[in-house]
């Protein structure tokens, strides 16, 4: 089995005589002899453009593809773009002692961290806490080493749980968060 994913041309100027235009093109196959029948491997091919066949290939296996593609992903910079002005949860301002103290725990501990809202499936009880008593309530529990895939479907959720050594970090928060708000 050999399948097309995608293919396009590079983006150099196509008259530099120095640098010919280059293609590129991503396949899946799994039937290489010499990789092993049934092995997976994503076919990577660069070549000159118009000179089909002569090009350089490289079968790449799942690790080696998640590699290229972290790569690339690292190599590519990005933009955080905030389409509407930014506000809190369901009902609590951004504008609070709490929040700030979230902000200067990250400061300090993951400078490169930034703080944005997120939705989950989970329901918390800081929704009567807010409506009964107008408290601030803010989800946040910062991590390190728990899979981004295991918070964000597990977090006040069936089965929740986190890596042990974000307990001894969220603790380290929740010090910080008691001393900056209360004193
Ligand atoms: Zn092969």
């Amino acid at each position: 089995m050999r399948k097309s994913i995608d293919d396009a041309v590079d983006d150099h100027p196509a008259d530099d005589d120095e640098r010919p235009p280059v293609s590129w093109a991503v396949a899946v196959s799994d039937d290489c002899d010499a990789c092993g029948a049934g092995e997976l491997r994503i076919v990577l091919t660069v070549e000159e453009q118009g000179r089909a066949g002569y090009g350089l290939v490289a079968h790449l296996a799942p690790d080696t593809t998640r590699r290229l593609r972290a790569a690339l992903g690292d190599a590519l910079p990005y933009e955080l773009a905030y389409p509407e002005p930014l506000a809190g949860g369901t009902v609590s301002d951004v504008d609070t002692p709490l929040y700030d103290a979230c902000s200067s725990f990250l400061a300090e501990h993951d400078p490169d961290a930034v703080l944005l809202p997120a939705v989950n499936a989970g329901f918390v009880d800081s929704y009567f806490m807010r409506n009964g008593w107008g408290t601030v309530c803010h989800g946040f529990w910062p991590t390190r080493a728990t899979p981004l895939g295991v918070m964000q479907s597990t977090v006040h959720n069936r089965d929740e749980r986190i890596h042990v050594d974000d307990i001894g970090y969220a603790t380290r928060f929740l010090r910080h968060a008691a001393r900056t708000v209360v004193g």
